[in-house]
């Protein structure tokens, strides 16, 4: 593997080296953090570009340097393919990653101090919804709903509606959050908005997650039920690190702009707006309808074979990208932690993650989180995906014994082989 990299080889050898490995790392690995993918060509050239060079602090026509032209240009692309994508009014293009994204919505919407409901980080939501470790928990009132944990309730792992209602009956939030990182259900943002309307509150998705399966029709779209929306760009919808914050509303759209910048932000990262344009477009081709489907599939075919393997699943499978495992059935001494590490030496990337009714330490977990759309990208199928299972339950059932694992770590690269990545 080799990146055609002549200036920075000549400038700059050593972080040119580690690029390439890295690449080579890519290729020779499965990809299965949920929140990763790998993106295209295109839009890393577009990253990649001079569009690094210049300030554009302001808007579109609205700008505070000269020199903005082509830029004006590039920015109202993505707003209008962003539009065009989710099917709604306002765009911005500027927020530099999904946090900053959340944190405008905050700083537009809400005052210090006032509540808002969400979900805990624990049962699957975000640092910037609500945690006591961020700004959010901080300086806002968070209040939280909850999951249906009750194994005998088919709406198992599912959020709670009902704890939703109480929670907001009870407390009177502002805004209503709804949008996850470790959830693997539909979300239902009518039956949010039927909440939110009951009790006079803002409903905001984030769905940094599950981007581009709603911008691929492979979950339903959070317009027209929400108000605001937010999401990363480089997750399933597979464009470069970056935010992006949504409405239908003009007076949300002015005040979510302010907040961003000057707000939160300074001068906006021209040469990832342009990234995100080249995403937009993309994400707005049949192929992609195909994409975000085939990410879906394979997510019901791993759950299928890691159930049939004896594996427990949070919400007992999946209606997204993501799989959940719940280690405890099948190696109750083992943590999230050392099956990812575990894993990780067999070529398999995932992540420790809690699970519903956990009994670990965060720092420990009792889960690991796995997903398929990096895979998908890199084109495997339900069957490849089932072969996967094998070597993920190989690799727990190795006992962390170092010449299984590397045994693995074999056969996982003869599988990465088959299926190279753009780079
Ligand atoms: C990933 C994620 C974010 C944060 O995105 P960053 O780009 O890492 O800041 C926010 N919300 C949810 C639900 C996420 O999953």
């Amino acid at each position: 593997m080799s990146q055609n990299m002549p200036n920075l080889t000549a400038v700059d050898p050593a972080i040119a080296k580690l690029i390439e490995q890295e690449a080579d790392r890519q290729q020779t690995t499965l990809e299965m953090i949920a929140s990763e993918n790998h993106t295209s060509n295109a839009v890393m050239e577009a990253v990649g570009s001079c569009l690094t060079n210049k300030y554009c602090e302001g808007y579109p026509q609205k700008r505070y340097y000269s020199g903005c032209g082509f830029y004006d240009e590039v920015e109202q692309l993505a707003i209008d393919r962003a539009c065009a994508l989710f099917g709604c009014s306002f765009a911005n293009v500027q927020p530099h990653s999904g946090a900053s994204a959340n944190l405008a919505v905050q700083f537009a919407l809400l005052e210090p101090g006032d509540t808002f409901a969400a979900i805990e980080l624990s049962e699957g939501g975000h640092l910037t919804h609500g945690s006591p470790v961020n700004i959010s928990g901080k300086w806002l009132n968070p209040v939280t709903y909850k999951l249906v944990t009750d194994e005998s309730d088919p709406n198992y792992g599912a959020i709670d509606m009902a704890s939703v209602e109480e929670v907001v009956k009870q407390h009177k939030p502002k805004l209503i959050m709804c949008g996850y990182s470790a959830h693997p259900k539909t979300i239902d943002f009518a039956g949010f908005r039927a909440i939110a309307d009951k009790y006079n509150c803002l409903l905001w998705a984030d769905i940094a997650h599950i981007a581009g399966l709603c911008a691929g029709d492979a979950h339903p779209s959070p317009f027209p039920h929400c108000h605001v929306v937010t999401t990363t760009t480089h997750k399933t919808l597979r464009g470069p690190r970056g935010g992006l914050i949504m409405t239908n509303d003009e007076e949300l759209a002015k005040k979510i702009n302010k907040a961003v910048f000057p707000g939160t932000q300074g001068g906006p990262l021209m040469h990832v707006i342009a990234g995100k344009a080249v995403c937009f477009g993309e994400a707005s081709k049949p192929e992609f309808k195909t994409y975000a489907a085939q990410v879906v599939k394979n997510g019901k075919a791993l759950a299928d074979a890691l159930k049939a393997k004896g594996y427990k699943l949070a919400a007992n499978g999946t209606e997204n990208h993501l799989v959940l495992v719940d280690l405890r059935t099948v190696f109750p001494d083992l943590t999230g932690k050392e099956a990812a590490l575990w894993l990780e030496k067999a070529g398999i990337i995932t992540n420790m993650n809690t699970v519903p009714n956990e009994t670990r330490s965060p720092f420990k977990t009792s889960g690991v989180r796995l997903g398929t759309p990096a895979l998908t990208t890199r084109g495997l199928v339900e069957s490849d995906i089932a072969e996967v299972a094998g070597l993920i339950d190989a690799t727990l059932q190795s006992n962390g014994d170092e010449a299984k694992l590397a045994d693995i770590r074999k056969q996982v690269a003869d599988l990465a082989a088959k299926f190279p990545m753009a780079h």
